[in-house]
């Protein structure tokens, strides 16, 4: 009787143990009112995204469009005639125009036409040549340096990959974005220099911020087999229409969609 009574008081405690434990209870209960709200508000917003990411889709689909339409073929500008010519071309076309590269290009790789002349050039040679584009020292430093490594570490050739570019001498992701697709139809990425980054934001395809974050703004909305030719077109439209200080805002096809202030000066 004594054993019976003492079973019955060691089941009883057990019990009470698992009615407080805060795990059993959690799942016994329905979730509370606040716990509702706040799914229901995830879902919301979750929603939200998805619309704002379906309508830049839609946005970049008409952009796109429309560009292809201004520049059916669009071609990078600089002069080069091999991807190695085209890679010293881009080193050089920092912070100056192509159009002040392409006047120094015949000189250059007249003098210099593959990896291993320039390689073994006279740096006071080198910087006669480049001083008209700025930097020269700087410049031809560089393209010296990433000579000598392409002859070193990869026979004289242009490397296809990013990893080994952006190890190059003055290349960096945006460089080696342009010389993987222009030399060699690769796309890894899509470049974004001073003009792809302001027509991008007028146009709401990026909210801006990195420059890697433009970049994948832009991936993320653009078809791969896309990314080099709509970088060229992007490139073409800000160099030559959508100008930094004073758009040609009057007839431009993308003005219903566009965000800067002078679309709407214009409309
Ligand atoms: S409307 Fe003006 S600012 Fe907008 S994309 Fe066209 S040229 Fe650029």
């Amino acid at each position: 009787m004594a054993e019976a009574k003492e079973k019955k008081k060691k089941s009883t405690a057990k019990s009470t143990t698992r009615e407080r434990s805060p795990k059993r209870k959690a799942e016994r209960e329905p979730p509370t009112k606040g716990a509702e709200a706040e799914s229901f508000e995830r879902v919301l917003v979750s929603r939200r995204v998805s619309y704002a990411v379906a309508a830049r889709t839609e946005r970049a689909h008409a952009v796109g469009a429309a560009l292809e339409r201004l520049y059916p073929d669009p071609r990078c500008e600089l002069d080069y005639e091999t991807p190695f010519q085209l890679l010293i071309a881009v080193i050089l076309s920092a912070q100056t125009t192509d159009k002040r590269v392409n006047s120094i290009a015949p000189a250059l790789f007249g003098r210099y036409p593959d990896a291993v002349a320039l390689a073994k050039a006279n740096l006071f040679e080198l910087r006669e040549i480049l001083r008209p584009i700025g930097f020269f020292r700087a410049k031809a430093r560089a393209i010296r340096g990433t000579a000598r490594l392409l002859v070193k570490k990869h026979g004289g050739e242009v490397p296809r990959t990013m990893g080994e570019l952006v190890k190059l001498q003055g290349v960096a992701r945006k460089s080696a974005n342009v010389v993987l697709g222009e030399a060699f139809g690769i796309a890894d990425g899509i470049a974004v220099d001073t003009h792809v980054a302001r027509v991008a934001q007028r146009l709401g395809l990026t909210k801006g911020g990195t420059v890697r974050r433009m970049e994948l703004d832009l991936m993320e909305l653009t078809p791969r087999e896309r990314w080099a030719k709509d970088h060229l077109r992007l490139v073409l439209f800000g160099r030559y229409r959508c100008l930094a200080r004073s758009p040609l805002c009057e007839g431009c096809p993308l003005r219903s969609g566009c965000l800067a202030p002078e679309a709407s000066a214009a409309r």
